[in-house]
């Protein structure tokens, strides 16, 4: 069978950025477990997977919006340094903050005196991405797969 709306796919995969750094690989792991067509994964991945089989190997270059995004100004902000409190405070640190949009993971990217910088964009954020996939498994989801929208078992969640 081939990739296509609601199989779970397991993926081998090593992402690098565009100086061919590594990022994340899932080698010496078990493969990445997903649910095709439920956005488990970013979406010029997922588009770039449909239609393959099992064994097929793919060199993927993805442009940052699709993958996470492009970077936003408005993300970043600067704070007051009185707002953390008792709290220590570093550059990298990262915690969630509570926004008009919900919780939002932000890390500090800079302190200058009373001022700090939080910013909300994903790490990833702005980066052009490149992944050398392997596709080890392929498989119908279940129902409740499907309802769920992730996949189960081995690789996938636990719940
Ligand atoms: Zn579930």
């Amino acid at each position: 069978m081939t990739v296509k709306q609601n199989a779970v796919v397991s993926i081998h995969y090593t992402v690098r950025d565009e100086d061919g750094v590594q990022l994340d690989s899932s080698e010496g792991r078990d493969p990445l477990v997903y649910l095709h067509g439920a956005h488990n994964i970013i979406p010029g991945l997922e588009l770039a997977l449909e239609g393959k089989k099992v064994g097929e190997q793919l060199q993927i270059s993805i442009a940052p919006e699709e993958a996470y995004g492009e970077h936003l100004d408005h993300l970043v902000e600067s704070v007051p340094l009185q707002a953390f409190g008792e709290q220590p405070v570093e550059v990298g640190m990262r915690f969630e903050a509570q926004t008009e949009q919900g919780p939002l993971s932000v890390v500090i990217t800079a302190i200058d005196g009373e001022h700090v910088t939080v910013d909300g964009n994903h790490p990833l954020a702005g980066k052009p991405l490149s992944f050398d996939v392997t596709i080890t498994d392929i498989r119908d989801a279940s129902a409740e797969e499907v309802a769920h929208g992730h996949a189960h078992g081995p690789g996938g969640h636990h719940h």
